[in-house]
C-alpha cells in the first residue's frame, strides 16, 4: 500500500514538472536577442547589380513620379520625401503600404542606404520590404557592418541568413528580385501550404525556396495566423533609406503557376 502511494506521488510529481515546463516553454518571456544569431557569417561577394526594366505585364508600384499606389499604414497620405524620382523614408512618419493587395508575386525593387554612415549594426541604413505586410526581407547597410546574420541585409528577418553578403557600399543603389509564394490557409484557419521566398540580391541568389515559418518577428518565434492577400510594405526604421523602380508581376494570374 505504501509503495503504491509512493509510486502515485512519483508519477504525480513527474507529471507536474512536465506540465510546468511545457507551460513555461509556451509562456516564456522572449527577448529580442533570443532569436539573433551571429554565425555562420555569409561570405562577401562583390556583385555588380544590373538594374531591370519592367516587362509589359508588370504592375508598376513606383516609377519615381508619385505615391499614387501607396498609403501610410497610419492612414492617409504618404509623408515620405519624393525628389528626382526617388522616394526616401521620412523618419517617424511610419511605414507605407501599397493600396492594392497581392498574393504570389515576382517583386523587383531598388534601394539605397545613406552615403554618410550614421550608426552601426541594426541602426545603420535599416528598412525592409514586407510581402503581404508580414514577411520581411531585410534592408540594411551590410557593407562591413556587423550585426546578427539573420538580421543583415538580404536576410528573411530572423528566419533565414542570406547565402552570401552581396552588399554594395553605402550610398550605392542595390536591387532585390524576389519570388514570393503566398501561404495558403484552409477555411478553419490552418496552414494548407506555407509561404516560400526566393531572393536575388544584386543579381546574386541568396535564398532559394525558403519556407516561411510565419510572419517575421522582432521578438519571439514566428507563428502563422490566417490571412488573405495584402499589400507590399516598406519600413520606416528611422533611417534615410531610398527607393526607386518598384514593380511586380502577379504570379497567381498565370494559368500555369501553381499547377
Ligand atoms: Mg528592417
Amino acid at each position: 500500500m505504501k509503495s503504491s502511494r509512493s509510486l502515485f506521488i512519483l508519477i504525480f510529481t513527474v507529471a507536474s514538472i512536465f506540465t510546468i515546463q511545457t507551460a513555461c516553454a509556451q509562456d516564456r518571456a522572449w527577448h529580442p536577442e533570443d532569436t539573433e544569431f551571429y554565425e555562420p557569417v555569409p561570405p562577401v561577394v562583390r556583385a555588380v547589380p544590373a538594374f531591370l526594366t519592367p516587362p509589359d505585364d508588370a504592375v508598376i508600384l513606383f516609377d519615381g513620379s508619385d505615391f499614387s499606389n501607396w498609403t501610410s499604414v497610419r492612414g492617409g497620405d504618404v509623408e515620405w520625401e519624393l525628389e528626382n524620382g526617388v522616394m526616401t523614408v521620412n523618419p517617424g512618419s511610419g511605414n507605407i503600404v501599397t493600396t492594392e493587395a497581392f498574393g504570389s508575386v515576382q517583386l523587383y525593387l531598388e534601394w539605397r542606404t545613406p552615403a554618410e554612415i550614421i550608426g552601426d549594426g541594426q541602426g545603420r541604413g535599416n528598412s525592409g520590404v514586407f510581402l503581404q505586410r508580414r514577411y520581411e526581407v531585410q534592408i540594411l547597410d551590410s557593407y562591413e557592418n556587423e550585426t546578427y546574420v539573420n538580421g543583415m541585409a538580404g536576410s528573411i528577418y530572423k528566419q533565414y541568413v542570406p547565402y552570401v553578403n552581396a552588399a554594395m557600399p553605402p550610398g550605392e543603389w542595390q536591387s532585390y528580385n524576389i519570388i514570393f509564394e503566398a501561404p495558403l490557409f484552409s477555411e478553419n484557419g490552418n496552414v494548407e501550404k506555407p509561404g516560400f521566398l526566393t531572393v536575388f540580391w544584386n543579381g546574386v541568389l541568396v535564398h532559394h525556396n525558403a519556407e516561411l515559418e510565419g510572419p517575421t518577428r522582432y521578438i519571439g518565434l514566428p507563428e502563422y495566423s490566417a490571412h488573405g492577400d495584402d499589400g507590399i510594405m516598406l519600413q520606416d526604421h528611422g533611417d534615410l533609406v531610398s527607393f526607386r523602380n518598384i514593380w511586380l508581376r502577379k504570379l497567381d494570374e498565370s494559368p500555369v503557376w501553381g499547377e
